[in-house]
């Protein structure tokens, strides 16, 4: 649920958002396709609570209209409270609360999966999985980025976190990490950079000022484009495929279809590490990005599933 500034970028949105879904499935092995809704929020303020309910009804019809083959769950501007509400008109919704017999919060696990992530590139970087000792700078402390600070700094690395907002600089505190400034984050001399705010962080122009060697985040859509995945290889940086990181919460979802078993979950979620240790083999095999490997992987995976699941979230 998002603003928008003409239904032509909602679209647009939708279509990319979908896609990375579709990645982020097939390499997860899920027995799902990709899909994505998006809601376009009106441009001229905040919804009234009464007008936000009749959008997700309507939503609830639109996603019961598809029967099934689209599975909705919750994502950026949408809680698990909202989820409730698009129930009452359709059962094909995922990420309900823990006390209505759904996953809840997909966070904690997509924090877990993150985690799974740094040890696999750690020990590809530096031979080494290990996090003691380790600088980690995490860019976004919101509901994933908290949760992996936490994790990393438990783990024994040294941890820099930033946020936009600075209330968060207590949370920060709480968990022992050092607040830094959003710019000064980016071009931090690390060994591991975090991103876990919005999209779009490494472009033509960042990419040649990291000081980091490795960037494994939850934050979807990190590169401007295709292309910047080589100039990541250039500049000596390994960078872990988003779609392939940030996979815990829907693994986490897509678990609910058979019956939520939480330690199952996190076992699926875990596997994020293993998953990322085959692509940067076959990366290294092939002489090619990270990007291009986890890509052929999700092919390989379509190609076999051949269309036949539905598709969510
Ligand atoms: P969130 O909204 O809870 O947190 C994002 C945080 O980033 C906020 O605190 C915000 O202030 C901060 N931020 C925004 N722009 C920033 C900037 N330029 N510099 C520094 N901080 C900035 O979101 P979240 O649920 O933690 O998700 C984080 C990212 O991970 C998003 O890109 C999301 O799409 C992706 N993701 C999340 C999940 C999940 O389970 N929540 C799953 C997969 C992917």
């Amino acid at each position: 649920m998002w603003s928008y500034t003409d239904s032509r970028a909602a679209v647009r949105d939708a279509l990319r958002l979908s896609r990375a879904m579709t990645l982020k499935a097939a390499v997860a092995n899920l027995d799902l396709g990709g899909g994505k809704g998006v809601i376009m929020l009106p441009t001229d303020g905040p919804l009234s609570s009464a007008r936000r309910r009749a959008a997700l009804l309507d939503f609830g019809d639109t996603v019961h209209a598809l029967e099934g083959r689209y599975i909705t769950a919750e994502d950026v501007g949408t809680s698990s409270r909202d989820m409730s509400v698009i129930a009452e008109r359709t059962t094909h919704v995922g990420g309900l609360a823990r006390s209505r017999g759904g996953s809840g919060d997909p966070s904690p696990l997509t924090a877990l999966g993150v985690e799974a992530a740094i040890h696999a590139s750690c020990e590809r970087a530096f031979a080494d999985r290990s996090l003691r000792g380790r600088t980690i700078c995490v860019i976004g402390l919101g509901h994933v980025g908290s949760r992996v600070a936490k994790r990393c700094v438990r783990a024994g690395a040294t941890v820099l976190a930033a946020d936009l907002d600075q209330r968060k600089r207590g949370i920060a505190e709480q968990i022992g990490a050092r607040w830094t400034s959003s710019a000064a984050a980016l071009v931090s001399e690390v060994d591991v950079l975090v991103p876990c705010a919005l999209g779009g962080i490494l472009d033509h122009e960042s990419v040649p000022r990291l000081r980091c060697r490795v960037v494994a985040g939850a934050a979807n859509n990190q590169l401007a484009d295709d292309r910047v995945a080589e100039l990541l290889q250039e500049r000596g940086v390994l960078w872990a495929p988003d779609f392939v990181v940030n996979a815990g919460g829907v693994i986490n979802i897509a678990e609910e279809l058979g019956g939520y078993d939480p330690a199952s979950a996190r076992r699926r979620v875990s596997s994020i590490g293993d998953t990322l240790r085959e692509i940067y083999a076959h990366a290294d095999a092939d002489r090619t990005t990270p990007l291009a490997a986890a890509m052929q992987l999700a092919a390989r995976r379509l190609a076999r599933s051949n269309g036949r699941h539905p598709i969510g979230a």
